[in-house]
């Protein structure tokens, strides 16, 4: 497995070592911080390939770090979440502040080890394309500008990308395994995923533009449509 340089944000000093002791041990780069402040300044002043996050922080809590490193930073380095408790809420809410990915405690070294190598994979394998249109949709691979009806939409990257995979054939139902696949690779596990992500692009794009081009095929999956659907 390639060497990535890694960037672990965790308070509980056993998991930190735990992570550190395993990750170095495989041949990656890791440096750590014990809280959100310091992690946050060393993920913006120093190039990592993935972040591990830890949501519970003192001070600064893993969904602010995240938060200031998308919006405030523009920082685009994949993170992933780690969370002490599996719910939609907590998904929903890392996922919508710019997180990548997501793992619930306690978990194996070596899940870790392979859902961070997928997303740095998947970030540094990305291609510039030209800009996708469909119906009043637009959305610029280059720099992530997506417009809707004129109204811009702010997304996380995996709702980005989850766009810009339907936007590639609007009106073409996609299965969820495809949509799975094309999104997080091979590593996804939980059901849950796409359809969070799913739920938060859906939102965006009726805030933006007034309503929602996707359709949900039953049983089939979702596709995207060029025209707003008779009311
Ligand atoms: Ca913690």
């Amino acid at each position: 497995m390639a060497s990535v340089r890694i960037l672990i944000i965790e308070d509980d000093r056993s998991i930190a070592t735990n992570l550190y002791d395993f990750l170095t041990g495989r041949g990656h780069t890791v440096d750590a911080a014990a809280d959100g402040v310091t992690g946050l300044h060393l993920a913006i002043t120093h190039a990592f390939d993935a972040i591990v996050l830890d949501i519970g922080l003192p001070g600064m809590d893993g969904i602010k770090v995240c938060s200031k490193l998308r919006s405030e930073a523009h920082v685009d380095t994949p993170v992933l979440m780690l969370t002490a408790r599996d719910t939609l809420q907590d998904k929903l809410k890392g996922f919508e502040h710019g997180a990548d990915d997501y793992l619930v405690k306690p978990f194996a070294l070596k899940e870790v080890e392979a859902r961070l190598t997928a997303l740095h994979k998947r970030s540094s394998g990305r291609v510039t394309e030209k800009v996708l249109t469909a119906g009043e949709l637009t959305l610029d691979p280059r720099t992530l500008l997506i417009q809707f009806a004129g109204a811009e939409v702010k997304l996380p990257p995996k709702c980005i990308r989850l766009l810009e995979l339907m936007m590639s054939q609007p009106g073409r139902v996609f299965s969820r395994a495809e949509l799975e696949h094309g999104v997080w690779g091979d590593s996804q596990e939980t059901s849950d995923t796409l359809r969070s992500h799913m739920h938060l692009l859906r939102r965006a794009l009726v805030e933006a533009g007034g309503h929602d081009p996707i359709e949900t095929v039953h049983g089939l999956g979702y596709r995207l449509l060029e025209r707003a659907r008779p009311v």
